[in-house]
């Protein structure tokens, strides 16, 4: 049994994940909104009618529209909510996309992780505070931690 000090251990978090960040170093958000903002500034706004899912290009942004139109698999009905190609749809479909577009990018982290800090030269434990910044309890350094090392599966 996990003493009382560590009850915290296995609590998770939520962030939401940018699906069209190429790097290894994805966009993370706090809040759906903060993603929903990212994609529309960064990718939406770069689109050159390419299918930010499959990569289809169409020499129009109505061919996006209606290769979006097409597809309906949860990736290219996310992007469809986050293009905005849903704007003149009624509130009831827009709500859909909104939460396939929603759970599609939820992801699981863990609220707290074990880690050497570089600061106290001891293992101990840091807690997330936002995005994967996760701050030492002892002595409140903070770091940034891949996706990956903290992903819940
Ligand atoms: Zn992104
Ligand atoms: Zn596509
Ligand atoms: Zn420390």
């Amino acid at each position: 049994m996990l003493s009382s000090r560590f009850k915290h251990y296995n609590e998770i978090d939520v962030v939401y994940v940018c699906p069209y960040c190429r790097n290894k170093d994805p966009f993370i958000a706090d809040k759906f909104f903060g993603l929903t903002a990212h994609v529309k500034r960064i990718h939406v706004k770069n689109n050159d009618c390419k299918c930010p899912v499959c990569g289809a290009t169409f020499r129009s942004p109505l061919g996006l529209h209606r290769h979006f139109e097409a597809m309906n698999d949860a990736d290219h009905l996310t992007a469809k909510f986050f293009y905005g190609l849903n704007q003149h749809r009624n509130s009831r479909l827009k709500q859909m996309l909104r939460t396939i577009a929603y759970s599609n990018t939820k992801t699981y982290v863990r609220r707290w992780i074990t880690l050497k800090c570089p600061n106290c030269n001891i293992v101990t434990f840091f807690m997330r505070i936002k995005r994967l910044i996760y701050r030492c309890k002892k002595c409140g350094y903070t770091i940034e931690i891949p996706l990956s090392e903290v992903k819940v599966i």
